[in-house]
């Protein structure tokens, strides 16, 4: 999981958040409250992979995607395209003791 650079337009405010990778980016910042914050990403910076073997200038590299694509679908299992539920309804037993 990657550690994101979040910045506070309205107190100016520097600040980390560990998320994972499919979270959606804060917007309230923890300093002052203000809905102002922003994510700094897509600027060169703004994402550290720590631990993980991913050096952050990979970030926007096909290796980054393939792992976000591996987080998304961890986090997020697929359910099954087929529906492989019969259509019947009068599967489950009415009757009643
Ligand atoms: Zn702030």
């Amino acid at each position: 999981m990657p550690t994101y650079e979040y910045h506070c337009d309205a107190c100016g405010a520097d600040f980390e958040l560990f998320q994972q990778i499919t979270a959606s980016p804060i917007k309230k910042c923890p300093q002052c409250g203000k809905r102002r914050v922003r994510r700094l990403i897509g600027a060169g910076a703004g994402i550290i992979f720590k631990g993980s073997g991913f050096y952050h200038t990979d970030y926007r590299s096909e290796s980054y995607h393939k792992a976000a694509e591996k987080e998304k679908s961890a986090a997020k299992p697929k359910p099954a395209k087929d529906s492989t539920k019969p259509k019947t309804d009068s599967t489950k037993p009415t009757d009643k003791k």
